[in-house]
C-alpha cells in the first residue's frame, strides 16, 4: 500500500521480499527518529550565504543533520520524508526554527553583522494552524530581528489550496521576515504565483547551477536571475562547486551565493570561527 501511494496513488503493486527489507529500515528510523528530539540528536550546520558584491557573508542556511549513535550521521534525504509522512517534523522544525533563531541572534550580538538565517519550511509545517504564532514567538523570544529570519519554502506548498496559502504568506511576511523559494525551477512552476505571492528570494536549484560547465551557456540560470530581478526579487545560486560558475554568475548579475565553492555546511563552532577570521570571496579566491 505504501509504495503504490508513494508513486502516486491509484496503482497496484505487488509484494516482493525486498519490500520486507524496506519496510523494516522505515520502522527502523521512524522509532529511532520518535527518540531523536528527547535524546538531543539532532544538530544543525550552518552554510553560509555570501554576496557577489561586497565578497562577504551575509547569512546563512540552517541545515538539520542527525547523529543517531548507531546509525551514524544520518542524511536529511533518508529521514525529512519520513518525518513529513509521520508528523514528526512539526515538533522537529519548531526544534529547527528556535535554535536557528537563537543562534543567529548570538551571532548579531558578538558583532558579526546583521547576518539573516535562513530556515527550510516543510508542507506539513506550513499546513500547521500554529505555525503563524509559533514563529511570532520564537522571534520575540530570541529577540531575532525579523528582517533576519528567512523561511525556506517549495514550490509544492502552493499546489493545493492558492488562496489560502496566498494569505497565510502574506501573514508571515507582516511580521517582518523574508520569504524564499527553494529549488526554484524543479518543481510546479507556476509564473502566476509569483505574481500574486509575496516572495523575496528565488533560489536557482544546484541542478540548473552544474549545468554551467567550462564555456557552455546555462540558458536556465541566466533566465532565472531575469526573472526574479524582473520581478523585483534577490537570486540565491545553489550548489556553486567552482570559479567558473561563480564567475559565470557574477557576471550574470547574481546576487547571492551558496555551496561548497566557498563553504560546506559547518558546525555552529566552525562557522563562528569562519566569522571571526572574516572570510570573504577574496580570501578564499587567494586560498585558492
Ligand atoms: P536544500 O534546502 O535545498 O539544501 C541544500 C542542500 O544542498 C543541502 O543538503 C546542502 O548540504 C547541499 N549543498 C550545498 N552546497 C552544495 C554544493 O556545492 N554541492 C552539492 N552537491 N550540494 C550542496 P542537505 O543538508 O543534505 O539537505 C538536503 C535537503 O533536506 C535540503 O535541501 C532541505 O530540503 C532538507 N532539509 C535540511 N534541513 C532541513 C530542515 O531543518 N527542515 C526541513 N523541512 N528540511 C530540511
Ligand atoms: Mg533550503
Ligand atoms: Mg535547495
Amino acid at each position: 500500500m505504501y509504495r503504490a501511494k508513494k508513486l502516486g496513488r491509484n496503482n497496484t503493486q505487488f509484494y516482493e521480499p525486498a519490500m520486507n527489507e524496506e519496510a523494516r529500515e522505515r520502522l527502523r528510523i521512524e522509532g529511532a527518529l520518535r527518540s531523536a528530539l528527547e535524546r538531543q540528536e539532532f544538530v544543525l550546520h550552518y552554510q553560509p550565504q555570501v554576496d557577489l558584491r561586497s565578497g562577504r557573508v551575509v547569512g546563512m542556511e540552517a541545515l538539520l543533520r542527525w547523529q543517531h549513535p548507531e546509525l551514524g550521521m544520518v542524511a536529511p534525504h533518508r529521514f525529512i520524508g519520513l518525518a513529513e509522512e509521520t508528523g514528526l517534523i512539526v515538533e522537529i522544525g519548531a526544534w529547527v526554527l528556535r535554535t536557528a533563531c537563537a543562534q543567529a541572534r548570538g551571532w548579531i550580538d558578538d558583532g558579526h553583522g546583521q547576518l539573516r538565517i535562513a530556515v527550510n519550511l516543510s508542507p506539513r509545517q506550513f499546513g500547521e494552524p500554529q505555525l503563524l504564532s509559533a514563529i511570532a514567538e520564537v522571534l520575540r523570544d530570541t529577540g531575532l530581528p525579523p528582517s533576519c529570519l528567512d523561511i525556506e519554502l517549495t514550490e509544492g506548498l502552493f499546489m493545493h489550496d492558492v488562496a489560502q496559502a496566498v494569505e497565510l504568506l502574506h501573514k508571515l511576511k507582516a511580521l517582518g521576515l523574508a520569504l524564499s523559494i527553494d529549488d526554484f525551477g524543479t518543481g510546479y512552476s507556476s509564473f502566476s504565483y509569483l505574481r500574486h505571492f509575496p516572495i523575496d528570494v528565488l533560489k536557482i536549484d544546484r541542478s540548473f547551477v552544474s549545468d554551467i560547465g567550462e564555456d557552455g551557456e546555462a540558458a536556465i540560470v541566466v533566465s532565472i536571475i531575469a526573472l526574479a530581478h524582473n520581478l523585483k526579487l534577490r537570486v540565491i545560486a545553489e550548489g556553486v562547486e567552482t570559479a567558473g560558475q561563480l564567475d559565470y554568475l557574477r557576471r550574470h548579475g547574481c546576487d547571492e551565493i551558496q555551496g561548497y565553492y566557498f563553504s560546506p555546511p559547518l558546525p555552529a563552532a566552525d562557522f563562528e570561527q569562519l566569522l571571526r577570521q572574516g572570510r570573504d570571496l577574496r580570501t578564499s579566491l587567494a586560498q585558492a
